[in-house]
């Protein structure tokens, strides 16, 4: 690692410090605990995740880095400080925040995602990119995750930081969150290298609905087996974990994974109501989608499944899928 790079990540790790304890030991940082006991985050989870509290100061963290003799030009290159273009004055980015530490895959602090809790926008703010927090590189809790991800050859793509948070909460502990819905091609590099099978688990609404496709359609086409975890609707893995606890969310995580075609079937069916000309394009899409589907029993049984969802013969649907290029016997 590049010694600026250290410095950066140095700076990162006295900040979270001073957040930390302002969270948990001060009156400052009280209403902001209070909101994270009251959303179900465990005191233990709060300490091993370092989670913090940025005061309502505008030179809390400037002030504080020029004190350890870090100068505000470098405080603001690691993106923990902001820089008024016009005079060239310093002053907090993360103001009245609570504050999540993001690590790297080696285990350091190079980020924050930052969480609002007076209703102010945005809801999240989040680092800039800088030299060590590369958003297209990153997946959120990987380093804690990894070798669960390797010992049970299974990553869970979630949306949101408080989500994987909570379920950190669980015995479930193969779980990251994108930084942001696009997968980038470093993502999907890393993404195929960590696991052969990827299981997507985003919000139960339309807008992770439609995040769900498109993922599940670049990850499919990247040949990896791609499964769903349906969120109930209206629900995110967190209200899931709040609503039926932890032992239901781990039950529902062994017992309910969805391939991602049987999933998109599902809901493309639904969408093409009685429109003849739909249920045909989007059988011929399902068809061609098929091709990708590598293990041959799976193919075979998403086969039958979809089309008993579309109401059609199965040899029908088979014929028309093109030939496997990729498939494995
Ligand atoms: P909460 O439960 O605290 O409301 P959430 O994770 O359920 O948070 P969503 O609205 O579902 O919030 O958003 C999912 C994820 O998308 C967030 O965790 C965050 O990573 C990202 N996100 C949402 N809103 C913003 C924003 N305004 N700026 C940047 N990222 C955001
Ligand atoms: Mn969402
Ligand atoms: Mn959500
Ligand atoms: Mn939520």
């Amino acid at each position: 690692i590049a010694e600026s790079d250290m410095t950066f990540i140095r700076m990162h790790e006295y900040m979270t410090g001073l957040y930390h304890q302002l969270l948990v030991n001060t009156n400052e940082g009280e209403k902001a605990l209070q909101y994270l006991l009251d959303r179900g985050f465990p005191m233990d989870l709060i300490r091993s995740e370092q989670i913090g509290y940025a005061p309502e100061m505008s030179k809390f963290a400037t002030n504080a880095l020029l004190e350890q003799k870090y100068n505000e030009e470098t405080a603001y290159q690691a993106g923990l400080v902001s820089r008024n273009e016009e005079n060239f004055s310093y002053y907090d980015r993360f103001v009245g925040r609570i504050m999540i530490p993001i690590k790297n895959h080696q285990g350091h602090l190079v980020g924050y995602t930052a969480r609002s809790i007076d209703g102010s926008e945005p809801k999240y703010l989040n680092t800039p990119e800088t030299e060590i927090f590369k958003k297209r590189e990153l997946f959120f809790n990987l380093h804690d995750a990894r070798k669960h991800i390797r010992k049970l050859d299974n990553i869970i793509l979630m949306e949101g930081h408080l989500d994987v948070l909570k379920v950190k909460t669980t015995n479930v502990k193969h779980i990251v969150a994108t930084m942001g819905t696009e997968l980038s091609q470093e993502n999907l590099n890393l993404l195929e290298r960590l696991s052969s099978n990827v299981t997507i688990m985003f919000d139960g609404d339309s807008a992770g609905r439609n995040a769900t496709l498109k993922v599940g359609d670049t990850l499919l086409k990247r040949g990896l087996n791609v499964y769903v975890q349906k969120v109930p609707d209206k629900m995110d893995p967190d209200e899931y974990i709040e609503t039926f606890g932890a032992v239901k969310f781990e039950q529902f995580i062994a017992d309910e994974q969805q391939h991602y075609l049987h999933f998109k079937a599902e809901v493309l069916r639904h969408e093409a109501k009685e429109n003849d000309m739909k249920l045909t394009q989007h059988l011929n899409t399902l068809a061609s989608d098929l091709q990708f589907v590598r293990d041959h029993l799976t193919a075979e049984r998403l086969v039958v499944t979809i089309s008993s969802i579309f109401g059609v013969d199965k040899q029908a649907l088979s014929g028309i899928i093109p030939e496997p290029v990729r498939r494995q016997p």
